[in-house]
């Protein structure tokens, strides 16, 4: 069987989703399975790479440089056929795809859609969870729903903005308390959110958040631990142990969290059993809420009186080998080779059901 790696993508998450892809395909079992490496470039072109039989063909030192993997795949395969490879290249016999691609046009069901025409097996949610997952207003009307705790928060679109915003701020800061944080509603990885004090750096932050989308999120910002649940399963989906972020500050970017490796992981983390038992049963809602399979990993807020809130749930999260996500599941006791194993196992018994 072959896996097809998608991996790359255009989104502000490009990096991250390249180490991660390298990560996996040291971890897969290549007695069982082959790689197929397709590389999607920041302007989006799908390139081809050779086909891979062992760990070591996906060289170490393509793991940060989008060049070298984009030559890579060019000198391997002599063709670059501009913005799509043939999706009869894709679309071949024994093939699972593992679309390891983060934020819009990765997480967000758009490729999950491609996917489901070509007909073929992939790894993570199918559209609708996909999509419901990376809008961060949908995912919060559907955690209601579901009784799942947030904080408080409004919601609104550039139109409304546009045509009262006064209004908007007076609403914002008559029922919400500062510090607050504003959030485009269909991003990730920190991209286009401010923490703001006041009413003039919300008015920044709004205009900020408008260039990345039409919509928006105001939350009103908590002094909390950050604690995080992976959940791994289609309708049998169950839980890892909860691991902590220990923070050196109230709000991590992008840089932060993802290139200097400064946030540290504490797994499990250091709370009382009886709540890590509530954030597991939290983060297993959420996961049906949006009718998510194959994985996710659901964020957190957990204050120090022991008050817990929902952040969000991200259906396919950073998996390198400094990610949280697998180091979840190494902390419950399932090794990376199995976890990748049991991943691939789910999205062909998804697509069994399905097709
Ligand atoms: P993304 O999908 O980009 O990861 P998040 O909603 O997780 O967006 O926000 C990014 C980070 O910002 C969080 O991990 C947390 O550190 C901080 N943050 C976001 N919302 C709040 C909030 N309401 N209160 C306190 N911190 C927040
Ligand atoms: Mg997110
Ligand atoms: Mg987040």
């Amino acid at each position: 069987m072959k896996i097809t790696m998608l991996y790359g993508g255009q989104s502000a998450e490009h990096d991250i989703s390249i180490l991660s892809a390298h990560n996996i395909v040291q971890q897969i079992m290549f007695d069982v399975y082959t790689v197929q490496p397709i590389y999607i470039t920041r302007q989006g072109k799908w390139i081809k790479g050779p086909l891979l039989e062992e760990p070591s063909a996906f060289p170490e030192q393509l793991r940060l440089s989008s060049a070298q993997v984009e030559s890579w795949c060019d000198n391997e395969k002599g063709s670059s056929t501009g913005i799509n490879i043939n999706p009869g290249d894709i679309a071949e016999e024994d093939t699972v795809v593992f679309p390891i691609l983060h934020g819009p046009n990765g997480e967000d069901g758009t490729i999950q859609g491609f996917l489901e025409i070509l007909n073929l097996p992939y790894v993570g949610a199918g559209v609708a969870a996909s999509a419901a997952g990376m809008d961060k207003i949908i995912s919060k009307n559907l955690f209601e729903r579901a009784g799942l705790p947030q904080v408080p928060y409004i919601a609104f679109d550039q139109r409304e903005w546009q045509s009262d915003k006064e209004d908007l701020i007076a609403r914002s800061e008559g029922s919400l308390l500062y510090p607050l944080f504003v959030k485009p509603a269909n991003l990730g990885s920190s991209v286009g959110i401010s923490r703001v004090t006041d009413s003039s750096e919300l008015v920044e932050a709004v205009e900020l958040a408008l260039q990345f989308d039409r919509r928006i999120v105001v939350e009103q910002g908590i002094r909390a631990e950050e604690c995080e649940v992976a959940v791994l399963g289609n309708d049998d989906a169950h839980v890892s142990v909860v691991g902590q972020l220990v923070k050196q500050s109230d709000f991590y970017n992008y840089d932060e969290k993802y290139i200097n490796n400064t946030v540290e992981m504490q797994i499990p983390a250091e709370i009382p059993d009886h709540i890590a038992s509530q954030v597991q049963d939290y983060a297993l809602a959420a996961y049906r809420a949006i009718d998510c399979s194959g994985l996710a990993r659901v964020d957190f807020f957990l204050t120090n009186k022991g008050d817990i809130y929902i952040n969000e749930i991200n259906t396919m999260p950073g998996f390198t080998q400094y990610s949280m996500y697998p180091n979840l599941w190494l902390g419950t006791g399932l090794s990376q080779r199995d976890l990748i194993d049991e991943l691939i196992q789910l999205a062909l018994r998804r697509h069994e059901r399905n097709s």
